[in-house]
């Protein structure tokens, strides 16, 4: 019986070390998937972008289908939708549904194929991303947007403390927060500047907590 016992016992090593090669492979494999008041980060941002890819691959592959990429290269050139769909209605956009329980009829889609904001924040965002586009020639990269109350469990749990908010209280939750790449992740980046000079003028933020505690220039926030 002991000699079983010792048996079993190292089996977690590996186990952990899988967990956190993992993590320190992708300059953090977790960090897409980052909370919203205190959320998760990386440092390493191009490692970060493909890294965010594989892991809400993985996660959610239903709703992200392989089309991102595509979607870039085959209109790069193209503006981008500067409304979204007819049937988003910024106007019923109240907070009736609890953090991380709206219905997907209720969420609006992005130009970003996946992503899914409330319809007010959602309006907004297209006409972000259409100044974005403008001054880059490319579309914002998003790599997280609405999340679910269950989705933020799951990342609350994997996260160490601190890094990914608690479930029910996500900015993610509320539809208004994205957590953006292609380079705006990286604080002093072209890309980040120039959201933080214009993204106000659209309700959009950058939330004075990402600054420091944690650290997330890729965190902002619809305020309306
Ligand atoms: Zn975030």
């Amino acid at each position: 019986m002991i000699g079983r016992h010792r048996k079993k016992r190292p089996e977690p090593a590996p186990v952990l070390s899988v967990v956190l090669a993992s993590a320190f492979a992708g300059a953090v494999a977790l960090a897409p998937l980052d909370g919203g008041s205190g959320e998760a980060g990386g440092p390493s941002e191009p490692a970060r972008a493909v890294a965010g890819h594989s892991v809400q691959k993985s996660d959610q592959p239903s709703e992200r289908p392989s089309g991102r990429a595509e979607q870039r290269s085959a209109r790069p050139a193209n503006d981008p939708p500067s409304e979204p769909p007819a049937e988003c209605d910024p106007s019923d956009a109240g907070s009736k549904h609890p953090n991380g329980r709206i219905p997907q009829d209720d969420l609006c889609p992005l130009p970003q194929r996946g992503e899914s904001l409330r319809a007010d924040a959602a309006a907004a965002f297209y006409k972000l991303n259409v100044a974005y586009h403008k001054r880059f020639g490319e579309q914002m990269c998003v790599r997280s947007s609405y999340r679910s109350y269950e989705k933020q469990r799951q990342l609350y749990q994997r996260m160490p403390a601190g890094m990914a908010a608690r479930p029910g209280n996500s900015k993610h939750g509320n539809g208004i927060a994205v957590d953006l790449c292609g380079g705006v992740q990286n604080g002093g980046s072209p890309q980040f500047k120039w959201l933080e000079a214009n993204s106000k003028k659209y309700g959009w933020i950058h939330p004075a907590w990402a600054y420091s505690s944690p650290y997330e220039p890729w965190h902002w926030e619809y305020r309306g």
